[in-house]
């Protein structure tokens, strides 16, 4: 099952997609669905064709996002302050950078030094405190994809992660949820990115260090999560900082970034909200 939000004629809505349709549900709100469980869902009303309806991030302020960083082997080669982690690495994304697909990224100012990472995004089903990796992904509600921004010169400058990669439009997240009985493993999936529509990464999730059923264990001894949170998995290798010279995201860009079985999400880049 394919799950969106989406706005249609001034009226915003959570529906199942099937193909080019999407057939409205009682909720306006993923989470509520998610706490009302998914086995009451009631589909009502007339399907609504895909393309009269602006799709919107599939939850519009999760109570928390955590973020995994230096989770795929090939990402940690690549940075060259970086060495193998022994513990998830992570890091709070803030609710009120989220954005859906096609939303602008809205860079602070045109000359920011500003880079994408695709990444899995685990949402959370049901209260998770303490569990064991063997019961982990019964706790996850679906998969989606989210695009980590991150100005470069705000985290590397000081090494404050939460601001370099906190500013409003910072975390696109969507196209849709798919729930997890679509994916029974979540480390035989391929994620890649796209800037201008040319390939910038591309990797198997199997080369993620911790998997999400680990992430899941270690991140919930700590942490208390809820239903509709957000855990995600790190990015792999080629993102824009690491490349000689880099490349990072202008005024004008586009960018995709896509996680197989899941979909693509796609926003463009303006320029600088100081600058204006
Ligand atoms: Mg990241």
């Amino acid at each position: 099952m394919r799950i969106v939000r989406y706005a249609h004629n001034g009226r915003v809505g959570v529906g199942v997609r099937d193909g080019d349709r999407i057939t409205p549900t009682r909720y306006a709100d993923v989470l509520d669905l998610i706490r009302a469980g998914v086995e009451t869902l009631s589909l009502e009303g007339q399907a609504l064709p895909l393309g009269e309806c602006r799709l919107l991030a599939p939850l519009g302020a999760p109570s928390k996002l955590i973020f995994s960083g230096l989770n795929y082997r090939s990402h940690t080669e690549e940075n060259p302050g970086a060495v193998l982690p022994t513990y998830p690495q992570c890091f709070a994304k803030l609710p009120s950078s989220v954005i859906g697909p096609d939303a602008a990224i809205v860079l602070p100012t045109a000359e920011m030094q500003v880079d994408y990472e695709v990444e899995l995004a685990v949402v959370i089903g049901k209260e998770t405190r303490g569990v064991t990796r063997a019961d982990a992904l019964d706790h996850v509600f679906g998969y989606t994809v989210a695009n980590d921004i991150s100005a470069r010169d705000v985290q590397f400058r000081d090494n404050q992660i939460t601001t370099g990669k906190g500013f409003d439009t910072f975390c696109p997240l969507g196209p849709e949820i798919v729930r997890r009985d679509e994916i029974p493993d979540p480390g035989a999936l391929r994620v890649a990115s796209y800037v201008n529509g040319e390939r910038r990464q591309d990797s198997p999730t199997s080369d993620m260090i911790f998997d999400v059923a680990t992430l899941i264990e270690f991140f919930s001894a700590h942490i208390t999560f809820y239903p509709g949170d957000i855990i995600t998995t790190g990015t792999p290798a080629g993102v824009g900082t690491f490349r000689q010279p880099p490349l990072y995201l202008r005024p004008g860009d586009t960018v995709t970034v896509e996680v197989d079985a899941i979909g693509r999400l796609t926003n463009p880049v303006v320029a600088g909200w100081r600058d204006r």
